[in-house]
C-alpha cells in the first residue's frame, strides 16, 4: 500500500488536508476502512486521520446527550448515562465484533461505513438520533435517517466530517431493547431489530421499531409501529406486529442467510423485542 498518512491536530487542518488532497479518505478506527483496502478497494491518495482532532471525542451528557464520532466504541459501551438513557446502543455496541475491535472502531465509523446491517443504527433510529456533520463553510445536522442513504451512501458531502451523534434524552418510563443474530460470535448479524415504547397506563403510546440488516438501509418500520401504538402490547397485536414487519423490508439472500429466513427471523425479533417491553420476559 503506497498511499501517504496525515495526523491534523485541528479540524480546520482538517478540512484544508482533505481540499488539497484529492482522493483522499478520512479514517477514525480503521475498522473497516482497512479491510477494504486490503480486499482491493481502489486506493486513496492518502488518509487523513481524524484521531487527533479534539471536537470529535468525549461524551457530553448536560442537556442533549453529543457522543463525539471518535469516540471508541467500547467507551460508549460503558458510559453510565448512555447504559442508563439508551440502553439498547449500549446493548448493540456490545454484540459488535470484539474488544479489540471496539476498543479501535467509533460509533461515527458505524455510521459512516454505511452498511445495511451496522449494528448501532437501528437502536439510533428509534432514539431519533442526529449527526452532526461540519465543513470549512459550517456545521449541519442531518437525522440518522436521513444520513444513510443505500450500502455504503451518507449524505456527507465531500470533504465533510461527521463531528458528533446527538441524541435527546428519551421521556421517563421509556423502554427500549435491541435483539440480533448472527451466525456465529463476530460476524455481522442476520437481522437486527431496536424497539422503544413509552407507557401511559395499561397503553403504550409511542413505539418506535427499526431492523438492519434487511433492506437497502437499516430502516423505521413504521407500519409496524401503526399497529402497535395505542395499545396494551398484548399477544395478538404483537404477532400482528410481526407479520407486517415481515411485509414492510427487502432482505436479500447473501452468505449470511436467505432471504425467506431473514423475513421471519425479523418478524420473530419483532415479536420478541415487542414481548420484552411489554415486560413478558426478562432482559435480553
Ligand atoms: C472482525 C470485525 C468484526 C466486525 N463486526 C462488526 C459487527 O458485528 N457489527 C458492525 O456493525 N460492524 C462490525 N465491524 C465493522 C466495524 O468495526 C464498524 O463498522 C466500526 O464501527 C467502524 O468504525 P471505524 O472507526 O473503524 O471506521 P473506519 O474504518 O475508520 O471508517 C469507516 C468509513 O467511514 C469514514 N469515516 C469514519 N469516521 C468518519 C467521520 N467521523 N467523518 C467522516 N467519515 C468518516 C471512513 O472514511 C470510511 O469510509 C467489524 C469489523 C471487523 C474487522
Amino acid at each position: 500500500m503506497g498511499y501517504g498518512y496525515h495526523r491534523p491536530s485541528t479540524l480546520d487542518e482538517a478540512f484544508l488536508l482533505a481540499d488539497e488532497i484529492p482522493d483522499s479518505r478520512f479514517v477514525a478506527g480503521g475498522t473497516d476502512l482497512l479491510v477494504q483496502l486490503r480486499k482491493g478497494e481502489p486506493e486513496p491518495s492518502a488518509l487523513i486521520s481524524l484521531r487527533g482532532l479534539s471536537e470529535l471525542r468525549g461524551v457530553e451528557t448536560s442537556k442533549r446527550v453529543r457522543i463525539g464520532a471518535t469516540v471508541p466504541l467500547s467507551d460508549v459501551e460503558v458510559n453510565p448515562a448512555v447504559a442508563d438513557m439508551f440502553p439498547a446502543l449500549a446493548e448493540s455496541i456490545t454484540k459488535l465484533g470484539s474488544r479489540q475491535i471496539r476498543n479501535v472502531a467509533t460509533v461515527g465509523g458505524n455510521l459512516c461505513n454505511a452498511s445495511p446491517a451496522a449494528d448501532t443504527a437501528p437502536p439510533l433510529l428509534i432514539y431519533g438520533a442526529s449527526v452532526e456533520l461540519r465543513d470549512a463553510r459550517g456545521t449541519r445536522e442531518v437525522t440518522v435517517e436521513d444520513f444513510l442513504q443505500g450500502p455504503g451512501q451518507t449524505a456527507l458531502r465531500s470533504g465533510e466530517i461527521l463531528t458528533a451523534i446527538l441524541l435527546d434524552p428519551p421521556a421517563d418510563g421509556t423502554r427500549s431493547v435491541f435483539l440480533r443474530k448472527g451466525r456465529v460470535a463476530m460476524d455481522l448479524p442476520i437481522s437486527s431489530v431496536a424497539a422503544l415504547a413509552e407507557r401511559d397506563g395499561a397503553t403504550w403510546p409511542r413505539v418506535r421499531l427499526a431492523a438492519g440488516a434487511v433492506a437497502p438501509v437499516p430502516l423505521r418500520l413504521r407500519h409496524s409501529e401503526a399497529i402497535v401504538e395505542g395499545t396494551n402490547l398484548d399477544a395478538e397485536i404483537r404477532a400482528r406486529a410481526r407479520e407486517t414487519a415481515q411485509s414492510e423490508i427487502s432482505p436479500i439472500t447473501d452468505l449470511r442467510s436467505t432471504e425467506g429466513y431473514r423475513q421471519h427471523l425479523t418478524g420473530v425479533l419483532v415479536e420478541r423485542a415487542l414481548e420484552h417491553l411489554a415486560g413478558e420476559v426478562g432482559d435480553p
